[in-house]
Parts: C-alpha cells; sequence; structure tokens
C-alpha cells in the first residue's frame, strides 16, 4: 500500500488537503500547474478578504508557508498530470516534467476559471479601459490607490454590476457564482475608505449576501459607508460625450429607465468552470456535472468523493464556492484520502 496522496492544485482547497494529509502522517505530491502557489487569492492579487478581512497575500501566504516548510510535502510547480494508471490504493501518475508519482490516493483541488467579461460585449469591458472586473478592482484596493485606468483621476462615482456571468442562462452560466455579492458590498467599502469622496453603486437583481454577511456585509456596506444598492436590469455601457461612461437599463423598483454617467464601471465576474476540466476529467477518469465541475459522488455517505474511488475533489473544482468552505472541503478531502494510505515509514505487508 503506498504511503502518498496526490493533489492537484495548490489553492485554498489544496493547501489545505497537503497539510491535512501530512498531519495525518501520510506523505503529499503536490502539484501545481502556475509557478505560484496560492491559487486564484494570491495569482489574482485579490486585496483583503472575505469575511476574515485579513489581506489575501497574509492569510493564504500563511497556508503557502505551511506547505512548503513541511518535508513530508514535495511540491511540482509548473507542473500538470498527464496520465493517471492504477486503481484506489496503487495509482501511477506521469507529470509533464517527466517524474512519475505513486499515490495511493487523489485530491482533485483544480478550482475555477474567472468568468471573461468580453462575452458580455454589450457592458463595454474591453472596449473602454473604465470598465474593469473585480479582480482588477481588488489588484487597485490591494496596490492602495483607486484611480480611472484611462487618465489615472480619482473617479466620482464607481458602479458595480453584480452577477457577470452567473445567473445568466442566455450565455449559458445558470448557477449564482456564491460570493460576489458579499465580495462587491465588502469592495465598496474598500473603495470608500481609500477614496472617501467616490460614491459607490451597486446594480443587482437580487442581493445574496448569506448567512451572516447580510449583517455583517450588506448593512454595514448600506449604512456605514453609503453604498447605495439600486435593483436593476443593465442594457449597455456605452461612452459618454465628456469621456466618462454611460450606464443604460431600468430601475426594476419603480419600472424606470436609467441612464447614469460613471468614471469606473466594474463587472463582478462569476466562477466559471475550470476550463481544463474536459482534460482533468480525461486524465484523472472522473465525470463532470452539466455546467462542466467535477461530478460530486452520493455525498451523505461518500463526502469529497468523484464518480471514481480513489479519487476525491473539494472547493471550486464542484462549483462555486468560498474561500472558508474551500479550506474545510480541503481538510475533508485530505482526511479522506489520507486513511485510504498507509502511515509513511510503515513496512506494506
Ligand atoms: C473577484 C473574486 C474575489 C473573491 N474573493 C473572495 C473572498 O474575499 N472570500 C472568499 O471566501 N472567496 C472569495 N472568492 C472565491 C475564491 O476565489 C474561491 O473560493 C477560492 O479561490 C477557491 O479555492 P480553490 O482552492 O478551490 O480553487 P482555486 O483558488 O481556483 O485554486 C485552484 C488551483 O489549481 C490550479 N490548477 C487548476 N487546474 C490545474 C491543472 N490542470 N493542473 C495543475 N494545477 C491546476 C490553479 O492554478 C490554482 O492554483 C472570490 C472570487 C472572485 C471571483
Ligand atoms: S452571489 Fe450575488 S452577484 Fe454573485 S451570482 Fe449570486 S446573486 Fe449574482
Amino acid at each position: 500500500m503506498q504511503d502518498t496522496v496526490l493533489i492537484v492544485g495548490s489553492g485554498p482547497a489544496g493547501l489545505s488537503a497537503a497539510a491535512q494529509v501530512t498531519g495525518a502522517g501520510r506523505r503529499a505530491v503536490l502539484v501545481e500547474k502556475e509557478d505560484t502557489l496560492g491559487g486564484a487569492p494570491i495569482l489574482s492579487g485579490y486585496a483583503k478578504l472575505v469575511p476574515s478581512g485579513e489581506w489575501a497575500r497574509d492569510a493564504i501566504g500563511r497556508m503557502v508557508r505551511r506547505v512548503e516548510e513541511e518535508e513530508k510535502i514535495t511540491v511540482h510547480k509548473g507542473t500538470r498530470v498527464t496520465r493517471l494508471d492504477g486503481e484506489a490504493g496503487d495509482f501511477t501518475a506521469e507529470l509533464d516534467n517527466g517524474q512519475k508519482v505513486k499515490a495511493g490516493a487523489v485530491v482533485l483541488a483544480t478550482g475555477f476559471t474567472h468568468f471573461d467579461p468580453v462575452n458580455k460585449p454589450e457592458w463595454g469591458f474591453g472596449t473602454f479601459p473604465d470598465v474593469i472586473t473585480t479582480t482588477q478592482m481588488e489588484q487597485m484596493v490591494a496596490n492602495g490607490k483607486i484611480a480611472c485606468p484611462s487618465d489615472g483621476r480619482t473617479p466620482e462615482r464607481v458602479a458595480i454590476l453584480l452577477c457577470v456571468g452567473s445567473r445568466d442562462r442566455q450565455i449559458g452560466r445558470e448557477w449564482c457564482s456564491k460570493i460576489c455579492c458579499t465580495v462587491s458590498t465588502n469592495l465598496a467599502m474598500e473603495i470608500k475608505e481609500l477614496s472617501p469622496e467616490t460614491e459607490v453603486f451597486i446594480y443587482y437583481m437580487d442581493i445574496r449576501t448569506f448567512g451572516l454577511y447580510e449583517d455583517r456585509f450588506y448593512w454595514t456596506s448600506q449604512e456605514e459607508f453609503q453604498t447605495k444598492f439600486v435593483k436593476a436590469r443593465i442594457a449597455e455601457v456605452t461612452a459618454s460625450g465628456d469621456g466618462r461612461l454611460l450606464l443604460k437599463g431600468e430601475d426594476t423598483l419603480v419600472k424606470r429607465p436609467i441612464v447614469i454617467p460613471f468614471d469606473i464601471v466594474v463587472h463582478a465576474v462569476g466562477m466559471d468552470p475550470n476550463q481544463d476540466n474536459p482534460e482533468i476529467a480525461r486524465v484523472f477518469g472522473v465525470d463532470l456535472e452539466k455546467h462542466g465541475y467535477l461530478q460530486r459522488a452520493e455525498h451523505y455517505t461518500n463526502p469529497c468523493g468523484t464518480s471514481r474511488p480513489g479519487i476525491y475533489a473539494c472547493g471550486a473544482a464542484y462549483g462555486p464556492e468560498t474561500i472558508d468552505d474551500s479550506i474545510s472541503q480541503g481538510a475533508a478531502a485530505g482526511c479522506r484520502a489520507a486513511a485510504d494510505v498507509q502511515p509513511h515509514g510503515r513496512k506494506a505487508g
């Protein structure tokens, strides 16, 4: 029996799984396709995380350090798995760096891909430099200055459009991305903190700041930071004559057309299935669900399972997920995988 778990993906879910596996006395091999560990919060340069309020580089950086300092974890960066043979308890993986890994179980923590808003051309991304995504606004916040990308002026008015690439059947994105309402209400507060003269408007279909986030983010953003919430259907973003942007649509509460000038329009982009998922499904022999995320096994008795025994999954690989829940699922998947392999150092037989 093998003593090693192969973990693919080093976002919050994969880092958590790796720590759990070695905490249980087993070895882990972590394979990450990028040259940097940490997943979306590090690769996309998120600012302060919801709900902890900690900078992503500190919170996720701590998880990265724990993995890098653990001698029972071998890390392959800039690497992919090209082939997996064998079965639960005795897999052999081939990596594109020419190495082979023998492992008793596999954890897929391969996450998601940010929705690309060029797929919603009527909302101006890719046409106007001052139409940006939440990840770009997060980077601005992380760099400590809110400014229009076009000319560097401080924006008087910022609009955040929710559900960009989510809850949109026209473009085949039927799911809710779960965290973008809360991330956007938090972002509005961060903008206001850095640039008190900027007014922030959030345009929404529904606000889904679920659970305890309702009070902590939605009401606080509205009451303490004066974020304006407008229930609306946005038709298009165009240029106004004075170099600003015009947001056009309908205020769906009062049922009136709106045409409002803004300096920056932010798209709250959703969480698409990882674009690698067809390849991941082929290499690892696991099923995808109908939207293209990894298929979850029957959950009640097989948590973190996939369609293939010995292969587990966690986090946003299964569908839109928060960081906190991705970390919990990573720990659970790591636990299940660790139980399938023997403690490091024990002789087989
Ligand atoms: C703008 C924005 C802001 C957000 N802010 C917050 C927040 O404040 N709080 C919160 O709770 N959530 C937030 N989220 C959600 C958060 O990004 C996810 O919950 C989290 O990243 C999921 O972690 P994960 O490890 O499952 O996946 P990921 O973070 O996507 O990590 C997956 C890792 O797997 C690697 N990988 C992918 N495919 C392969 C492959 N084929 N081979 C090898 N490696 C591979 C990737 O490179 C990546 O490192 C935000 C989302 C968005 C879009
Ligand atoms: S969390 Fe909010 S912004 Fe994100 S898809 Fe769901 S309703 Fe839309």
